[in-house]
């Protein structure tokens, strides 16, 4: 089976390592891809949101699969824009993919549906949202309702801050029309946590639970950024929490997109708030694989992820078993000195050849000219240890971290430690 995987990050690069894996894998191809990425498949200069490019490479390819990485293309409907190829598709329509694309939409359906989640007001006018916002407590949430690239939350611990989040997003509209509504959304104190799930209509089939660290600086401190590294499962948190977070969301909310017409095929990823008193609350949804959440959650799966991605395009997820190792993984990103902020690029990399006991999946880098590694990018490389436990996968992607040098690489150095509490 010949595969087209759309995406060029870390976690496009996992979904690429994980379908290789498969004995029904023929040739992978990649729009855009990233250096790394190459070496598994054949990368297409192809960006992410030229569907009409993106259709007829995979026609040109005759693949038999296609599969999205990111959000931006689902929530522009790439997998509506492929029926006229009639090549299956992993992922959501454009309408389940509003899930992720649209707080407002997404909130809205969860209140509709009686879905554990923060209270909210949503707001098209200025004037009206500040008024309501002058009525709350601190610290309060400011969301723009559009996708802005993880940046259109903030979590406003003063008046100044959420007065500032609202003028900027209604006012400055620096998210332009991803802005037009606000919701601003009751604090929720407690522990994060993400669980992914393959989803096809009303079969869920839930997947190993991660933690993301999205701070720059150890201690959460810092600009948010994608995603500096990752942990799964999490020890911390008892398994009836996760299993009633999927009994009390994620599968109410699969079967609600399927009351409402939009059926959800592909992966739904919820961000859940784990209270003080046990129970979990949904703070947001998205249509898609997280990054770099994947990079140690496929590490983990025991079954032929090709498998899983043809019966849910086929509509025979509930046909499947899902295994999952026992095994725990540890991600570790490297970043470029600055990100999230400026920073340079084409900084030669070196060591990666010396990684003997880690996965190394890439997010942002490139071949020199010479053929040297160079970085391309944000976050640079994400280096994912395995072993018995959390403490031992943490070891092994930090010794493995260790061996890679670029100038300005930056790598938080408390990735995991909550679970080792
Ligand atoms: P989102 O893009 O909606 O996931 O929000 C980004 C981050 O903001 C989340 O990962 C949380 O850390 C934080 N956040 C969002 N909503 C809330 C909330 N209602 N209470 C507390 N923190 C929140």
């Amino acid at each position: 089976m010949d595969i087209l995987v759309v995406g060029g990050g870390g976690r496009e690069h996992a979904i690429i390592w994980a379908l290789a894996k498969s004995p029904k894998a023929g040739k992978i191809h990649c729009a855009p891809g990233n250096a790394g990425i190459a070496q598994l498949a054949e990368c297409h200069p192809v960006a992410v949101n030229e569907f009409d490019k993106l259709k007829a490479l995979a026609v040109e390819l005759k693949v038999d699969l296609v599969v999205i990485g990111p959000d931006d293309p689902l929530a522009d409907g790439i997998v509506d824009a492929f029926d006229s190829t009639g090549i299956p598709v992993f992922g959501p329509r454009r309408n389940a993919a509003e899930i992720e694309g649209s707080k407002t939409f997404m909130k809205d359906l969860l209140h509709k549906y009686n879905i554990p989640t923060a209270a909210y007001e949503k707001f098209d006018n200025y004037e009206q949202a500040q008024a309501y916002l002058n009525a709350q407590s601190i610290p309060v949430v400011i969301k723009a309702d559009g996708l802005a690239a993880g940046k259109g939350v903030t979590v406003a611990y003063s008046r100044e801050e959420a007065d500032q989040a609202l003028r900027s997003i209604m006012v400055e509209k620096v998210f332009g029309e991803a802005g037009a509504k606000v919701i601003i959304e009751e604090f929720l104190a407690g522990q994060e946590m993400s669980i992914l799930a393959f989803v096809d209509g009303e079969t869920v089939r839930p997947m190993a639970a991660a933690q993301d660290h999205k701070p720059v600086y150890d201690d959460d401190k810092g600009p948010n950024t994608g995603g500096m590294g990752t942990y799964s499962p999490l020890p911390h948190i008892p398994n009836s929490i996760i299993e009633e977070a999927v009994e009390t969301i994620i599968k109410p909310t699969a079967k609600a997109m399927v009351s409402e017409g939009r059926p959800f095929r592909g992966v739904l990823f919820a961000g859940l708030m784990i209270s003080p008193d046990g129970k979990p609350k949904t703070i947001e949804f998205n249509a898609r694989f997280g990054d770099p959440e994947t990079q140690v959650v496929l590490p983990r799966l025991k079954t032929d992820l090709l498998d899983i991605f043809w019966a849910t395009v086929h509509g025979k997820l509930a046909d499947m078993e899902i295994e999952w190792s026992e095994e725990s993984a540890v991600c570790v990103v490297l970043a470029s000195g600055g990100y999230p902020g400026p920073y340079a690029k084409g900084v030669a990399i070196e060591g990666l050849d010396q990684v003997s006991d880690a996965v190394v999946f890439h997010a942002g880098t490139a071949r020199s000219e010479s053929g040297e590694w160079v970085t391309n990018g944000g976050r640079i490389l994400g280096v994912v240890g395995l072993g018995a436990d959390i403490a031992e996968a943490r070891n092994k992607a930090y010794a493995e971290a260790e061996r890679i040098h670029f100038e300005g690489k930056h790598q938080r150095s408390d990735i995991a430690a909550k679970a080792l509490v």
